[in-house]
């Protein structure tokens, strides 16, 4: 007698901790749980599978199912389960790129925040876009001010998109760009990613401001992150309540290579183990005096490597 176990596939679009939705290839939503442990190779995590993990899966008797195996992961983004804990949550995998969504006014969005983020979307090899939003309110300085970022951080290589989810103000580029992709969206909130979702698909509906009061319903589950499909076929992958992504395991001397203007510059360093901070002959620090590395981003640099949030291991 030959028993088959049929292992159907999916992607899993939800995680609470305990079950996870999969979508399957047949466009179907099935509630599945994960027996036993799943032991990844050199990660360890409070959720082995998260959002965006290409799955199998059995179906049980009352129609849920168990994830039985996970596909090899692309790229994750983690972050620590707890500000002093030493486990890990998977907060998405199999990434195509990421949107920072920030403004200039109603709340600004800090520089060291733009930053922080940026440090960690380079960490995962996760290709980031800065999304400014709500430029039909920014006056003639606040436009100047965004002007000058925007050519900073393009010149650093990250995509700027200047757009207002009110009028409709280059939305249309956001969506060929969006278009075909997994786009990670994050930012704090009040920036405006409510509104930003439903002007790209008025299907969807997400009612503004009410995106975390949704996720909040349930108090004793956690979403850690949810996939959601538009209309125009791009998929966009939410992170309620996860407002910084804190490194994790990060070797302190590798923030300076997570700053790609830092990276040409570092060559020239006197000392090889240089920190960029007091050394002589830094030629980080020169950059910065002669005007070709951002102060702004320096200073960030700084806080970053002295921040005890991120889990750094010391110089040697
Ligand atoms: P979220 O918390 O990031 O999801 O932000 P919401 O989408 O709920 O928006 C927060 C507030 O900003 C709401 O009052 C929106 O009406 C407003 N808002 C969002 N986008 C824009 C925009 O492009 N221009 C203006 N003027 N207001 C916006
Ligand atoms: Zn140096």
């Amino acid at each position: 007698l030959i028993i088959r176990i049929l292992k159907e596939k999916g992607v899993v679009i939800k995680s609470t901790g305990s079950w996870y939705v999969v979508k399957t290839t047949k466009d179907e939503f099935v509630d599945c749980r994960i027996k036993g442990r799943f032991r990844i190779k050199g990660i360890r995590s409070t959720n082995p599978v998260a959002v965006g993990d290409k799955v199998r899966f059995i179906r049980t008797v009352d129609n849920t199912g168990v994830i039985s195996d996970i596909e090899e992961r692309e790229n994750y983004i983690i972050r620590k389960a707890t500000k002093l804990s030493k486990a890990s949550h998977i907060i998405a995998a199999n990434i195509d790129q990421a949107y920072l969504i920030v403004t200039m006014v109603k709340p600004r969005t800090s520089r060291g925040f733009i930053d922080r983020f940026l440090v960690t979307t380079e960490a995962y090899h996760v290709p980031c876009s800065i999304i400014f939003n709500k430029i039909d309110i920014y006056d003639k300085e606040t436009l100047e001010l965004h002007n000058n970022l925007v050519n900073l951080y393009t010149s650093l290589g990250y995509p700027c998109y200047s757009v207002s989810a009110i009028t409709g103000e280059n939305i249309d580029d956001l969506k060929d760009n969006l278009k075909g992709k997994t786009t990670l969206m994050s930012g704090h909130s009040g920036v405006g990613k409510s509104a930003l979702i439903n002007s790209l698909d008025g299907e969807l509906d997400l009612r503004t401001g009410d995106l975390s009061d949704v996720h909040e319903k349930g108090k004793h589950t956690t979403t850690f992150a949810e996939m959601f499909e538009l209309g125009f076929g791009a998929k966009i992958v939410d992170t309620p309540g996860v407002k910084e992504f804190g490194l994790f395991d990060f070797d302190r001397k590798e923030v300076a290579e997570r700053f790609p203007e830092f990276r040409n510059e570092m060559k020239h360093c006197k000392f090889s183990n240089c920190s960029h901070v007091h050394e002589p002959g830094c030629a980080v620090v020169e950059a910065v005096k002669e005007g070709r590395i951002d102060i702004v981003r320096y200073q960030n640099y700084i806080s970053i490597i002295n921040d005890d949030y991120f889990e750094l291991k010391e110089w040697d």
